[in-house]
């Protein structure tokens, strides 16, 4: 499995049935066709160039020190986070 940095991990999301989000990863093995909106919107951004770069999932290997920086800042702000918007994370195939 490859490997991504990101610059923040938490943030307030517009959905109106969450709060706050994170995606410590990117892209799915699932790889749904109906089709996926993570998909569409990380493609339509140029984070995903392919399908086929999406079904090959990378990991978001800051995540850790990205959240040990943002948890005390936004723990009073925070009621709950939502995993993930922008993969499964219970895929199939990946330790
Ligand atoms: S993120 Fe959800 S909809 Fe998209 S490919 Fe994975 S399981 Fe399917």
């Amino acid at each position: 499995m490859e490997y991504i940095t990101r610059k923040t991990m938490l943030y307030k999301t517009g959905v109106e049935y969450g709060d706050y989000t994170m995606n410590h990863v990117l892209g799915c093995t699932h790889g749904c066709k109906y089709p996926c909106y993570a998909f569409m919107l990380k493609k339509r951004f140029g984070q995903i160039k392919s399908y086929d770069e999406w079904i090959e999932p990378k990991i978001v290997s800051n995540t850790l020190e990205l959240l040990d920086k943002e948890i005390p800042r936004l723990k009073n702000k925070i009621q709950s986070v939502q995993l993930c918007f922008a993969t499964d994370p219970f895929m199939y195939g990946v330790e």
